[in-house]
């Protein structure tokens, strides 16, 4: 019962965390995991102050729903997080390759905290990599591109105020500003990062276009398909 409620509860995971990184407002929290330039057990430790304004809690009720107490839903939650922990390293190269197919492994994390175009958006997994593989969000690394941590624009300050809460104040700033319909002020907040009304800014999607523009060869390989 334990083991089925975490497996579920790993999928919410995926789901949540992938929402974290698509939709700005949920992002404006799960950012800060995301700001530093290093990549180390710390970073694991990076957990959003603000996620509380997000709502994503709401996507636990499923589970209570199908009849799993609370107080598991909440422990499994945790054990979560606590698996997560030894994945944020760069000391472990690849795992035998059963676990690298069935588990989210220091490797596929890597990926998920690269800001090259190949990995943007990929490997949200939190303990098996098989959602990833299943929704089309699973990309490998490759030994030829090692992850280049952090931000797409990075944020440049170790003010853990400024860290924790730049990207609320991008968000208000854009939902203000002069002149936008009601439909840009929405989606300002929940349009994918990146999105803007003119277009002056880039996407994820964006950039990987930009970067196939400039190196067609990598159309196909993993990240580009
Ligand atoms: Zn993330
Ligand atoms: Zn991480």
């Amino acid at each position: 019962m334990v083991l089925l409620c975490f497996v579920l509860d790993d999928f919410r995971y995926y789901w949540v965390h992938r929402f974290g990184h698509r939709i700005r407002w949920v992002w404006a929290s799960h950012v800060n995991h995301h700001s530093s330039q290093h990549y180390n057990l710390t970073t694991a430790l990076r957990q959003t102050w603000t996620g509380t304004f997000t709502f994503m809690m709401v996507v636990r009720a499923p589970l209570i729903l199908l009849g799993f107490h609370p107080a598991m839903v909440l422990f499994v939650g945790g054990l979560n997080l606590i698996y997560q922990f030894w994945i944020h390293t760069e000391a472990i190269g690849k795992l035998p390759r059963w676990v690298e197919a069935i588990m989210n492994t220091p490797s596929h994390h890597r990926v998920h905290h690269g800001r090259n175009p190949r990995y943007l958006d990929a490997n949200y997994a939190g303990v098996f990599i098989i959602w990833d593989r299943i929704f089309g969000t699973f990309v490998p690394e490759l030994d030829s591109e090692k992850p280049d941590y952090g931000l797409v624009q990075n944020i440049g300050t170790f003010n853990p105020i400024r860290v924790a809460f730049h990207e609320w104040v991008g968000i208000w700033k854009d939902v203000t500003r002069r002149g936008l319909s009601l439909k840009d002020r929405l989606l300002y907040a929940v349009a994918p990062p990146g999105w803007s009304h003119d277009g002056s800014r880039d996407t994820s999607e964006a950039i990987k276009a930009k970067h196939l523009a400039r190196t067609p060869e990598d159309k196909g390989t993993p990240g580009f398909t």
